[in-house]
């Protein structure tokens, strides 16, 4: 209870504009933005990854995986590419690029992310797979124009293929930036090459097809360390709580933009991870993240704008498989039954016997003999090497 009538205000016109956004679900119908699936979605229905970082050796087996299994769905795109209006809008173009595997990029949805520094005297050095954290209240699903990103209702973030037509607005409220984009693809090719969108967005869709069959993800499935697990939110949120304790370590993710579906924990804070790694284009931060959804102007333009954006998300796709496009593996908003995606306990043999995580074991490299590079700071921005390219 509050007596700060300002207050009381703020809250009664939160509840009209998330109202605004209920009604409008019937005459939206398919598939509709994040904001508007999320009073459908119950927690425990969430399929979430969990990173034991203290267990990750950096040896990319995972981001090996996710090549190879998700190699189908990379862009090919069509030269030449279509002049923009206005000109200040970006080519992004990685396709002479798709062996970069340091970043990420449209052919490369995980990467491997790497800190060194110095904590409670002790050298450090601890890698994080860094992808889409598949967010619950998504603002790149809640946002974008189109209706191309939504949630389903395992907490799968995607972005269809088909109808995307590469605005980059997922990628501009996304707090850590992930969506990357591809020019010379996708449906803008065939409505209005020249002021329709500039490509497609592309990130990692947590193997929503793998997912769906039962699977895991190709890059938990690739990890012979056993660094990820695969779980209900509840068992997982809880599994992350006890290594945390274990450890004496830190969670990533579970309060972040409002809470994702991708845990971490580690044994060393995120700030300081966060100032020792390389972050940038590509190369997401770990720093504290608000809840981006909370703020007026974005649940406004959500609770108004989504079910326009259903509509429009309906005809683009019905266009999109009129021209033979659009996601194909699994339909959107089907829900893959969690419990068979999730690690049996024999599955968790699978990882290699690796000692208890603990404040003095952590990490293979943790100690004062190995040689560290650890800026103090933020390493200056490379240049982006497809970003504006031609
Ligand atoms: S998550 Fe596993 S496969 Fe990926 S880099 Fe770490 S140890 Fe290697
Ligand atoms: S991390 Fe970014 S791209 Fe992924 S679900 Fe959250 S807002 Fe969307
Ligand atoms: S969940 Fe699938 S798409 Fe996402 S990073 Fe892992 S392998 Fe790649």
């Amino acid at each position: 209870m509050t007596d700060d009538p300002s207050r009381k205000v703020d809250i009664s016109r939160r509840r009209f504009l998330a109202s605004l956004g209920t009604l409008g679900l019937g005459a939206a119908g398919l598939m509709l933005p994040g904001a508007a699936q999320a009073a459908k979605v119950k927690p425990d229905d969430e399929l979430v990854t969990l990173h034991d970082l203290s267990k990750c050796v950096g040896c990319g087996s995972c981001v090996e995986a996710c090549r190879e299994a998700n190699a189908r769905k990379f862009p090919e795109p069509v030269r030449p590419f279509p002049a923009m209006y206005p000109e200040s809008v970006k080519v992004e173009d990685w396709s002479g690029k798709r062996m970069v595997t340091d970043r990420l990029t449209p052919y490369n949805w995980l990467y491997i992310q790497t800190a060194r520094g110095q904590f409670q005297g002790q050298r450090f050095e601890v890698h994080i797979p860094r992808r889409c954290m598949h967010c619950q209240n998504p603002p790149c699903a809640n946002l974008c124009p189109w209706g191309a990103a939504a949630r389903e209702d395992n907490g799968i973030v995607r972005i269809d293929p088909g109808i995307c037509l590469g605005g980059a607005k997922c990628k501009s409220v996304c707090p850590w930036e992930i969506p990357m984009r591809q020019t010379g693809v996708g449906l803008y090719l065939k409505i209005m090459p020249r002021y329709a969108g500039n490509g497609v967005m592309f990130k990692c869709d947590r193997c929503a097809d793998r997912v769906a069959e039962g699977r895991k993800p190709a890059c938990i499935e690739g990890c012979p360390y056993g660094v990820q697990d695969i779980g209900s939110r509840t068992d997982m949120v809880a599994k992350a709580h006890a290594l945390a304790r274990n450890m004496g370590g830190y969670i990533y993710g579970e309060t972040e933009n409002g809470g994702t579906n991708s845990l971490y924990v580690s044994p060393v804070p995120f700030d300081t991870l966060d100032a020792a790694a390389t972050t940038g284009p590509g190369k997401p931060h770990l720093s504290p993240v608000r809840d981006m959804m909370a703020d007026e102007d974005k649940l406004a333009y959500a609770a108004l704008f989504a079910p326009v954006a259903g509509v429009i998300a309906g005809a683009l796709r019905l266009g999109s498989r009129l021209a033979g496009g659009g996601l194909k593996e699994t339909k959107p908003g089907a829900r893959p039954a969690p419990a068979a995606a999730r690690p049996a306990p024999d599955d968790e043999t699978e990882s290699l016997a690796l000692p208890k995580p603990g404040r003095d074991d952590f990490n293979l490299s943790l100690g004062p003999d190995r040689k560290t590079d650890a800026p103090t700071g933020k390493p200056g921005r490379p240049a982006e090497p497809g970003e504006g390219g031609k």
